[in-house]
């Protein structure tokens, strides 16, 4: 019998890691396969180490990975698919966000075959409107430099132990999970799922830490803005080329008018592009040295 490993990232989840591991586990008793759950403490404040270690006790299918401190949702999967035994697995969220009944689905398409399986939202769930429209438009920006529908797709996702030793080998450390699935270039299949309301609990989401995830994201998985800012340059440049024609032709003519309003609105725009420019440019440099130090994506403070 083939097993399956569950992956679940867990920072501060202390209110709903009982619900979850009952309901997951009644919800997949009838999978034909076995299973183990591969719980992920990212360095959680609450008592969520505690109570992995109590279900570590109480039952023989589950494991803990804690992390010394928090080091985000991706470092917790990458551990997880590190730490994991399957010949497959799927990585879910804590909260019950993700309904686990999907994973008979995603289960079903493994056994013909697929080896990157994905969850896509086919509702978003109760989401802030702020935090909607930012999702999208990064969604859809990022779906168009990489040529793939990133709109609804999500960290709910089941993969073949191939893929999954591919992605523990990878040595960066700024990774992007949803995307470097697809990167890997296996056979991927979808599910949709409905996004259900969180079990109990708080998202872990402010706005800072969403800017920040999208502005990693973006800059770990393409050069394009680099590409954004020649573009504006090169337009810039011709605009220059065009005002000192006519500043010249003016000159000719006799009426060397006052551009003051001209040089201000330039100088305004000019100077905004080259502060955005630097500032992406940094973020890159910031990255390279970043993963230049070598360090690791998390630190394991303990593991059973
Ligand atoms: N999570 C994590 N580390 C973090 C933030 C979140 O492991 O730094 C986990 C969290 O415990 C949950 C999942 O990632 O299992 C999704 O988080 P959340 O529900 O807060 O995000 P949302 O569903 O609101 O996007
Ligand atoms: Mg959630």
């Amino acid at each position: 019998m083939s097993l399956i490993s569950i992956i679940v990232p867990c920072y501060n989840e202390e209110a709903v890691l009982d619900e979850f591991y009952k309901v997951a586990s009644e919800t997949l008793a009838d999978l034909e396969a076995d299973k183990e759950f591969v719980f992920v403490d990212d360095g959680s404040k609450d008592k969520t180490y505690e109570i992995l270690k109590r279900l570590k006790a109480e039952h023989n299918d589950v494991h803990y990975v804690s992390f010394s401190r928090n080091f985000g949702k991706e470092a917790a999967i990458f551990a997880g698919l590190r730490n994991c035994n399957g010949d497959a697995a799927v990585v879910i969220d804590a909260d019950l966000q993700h309904p686990p009944r999907v994973i008979y689905d995603m289960y079903e398409l493994w056994k013909q075959g697929y080896e990157v399986i994905e969850g896509i939202k086919s509702n978003r769930g109760r989401e802030g409107i702020f935090h909607k429209m930012f999702a999208g438009s990064f969604y859809k920006m990022i779906s168009g430099m990489m040529g793939i529908d990133m709109n609804n797709s999500s960290d709910f996702k089941f993969l073949d132990r191939k893929v999954i030793d591919v992605l523990s080998q990878l040595k960066e450390r700024n990774t992007f999970f949803r995307a470097l699935s697809f990167w890997t270039g296996f056979n991927t299949n979808t599910v949709s799922y409905e996004v259900q309301d969180r079990a109990a609990g708080s998202t872990k989401w402010s706005f800072k830490s969403l800017v920040k995830y999208a502005l990693n994201n973006l800059t770990s998985f393409t050069f394009a803005p680099l590409y954004w800012i020649i573009t504006i340059g090169v337009l810039f440049f011709l605009l220059g080329i065009g005002l000192a024609i006519d500043a010249i032709v003016d000159y000719f003519n006799g009426n060397t008018v006052a551009g003051y309003p001209t040089l201000i609105v330039l100088f305004v725009i000019a100077t905004a592009c080259i502060l955005l420019s630097v500032g992406i440019i940094g973020v890159y440099i910031a990255k390279i040295y970043d993963e230049i130090k070598q360090r690791p994506q998390y630190i394991i403070r303990d593991k059973k």
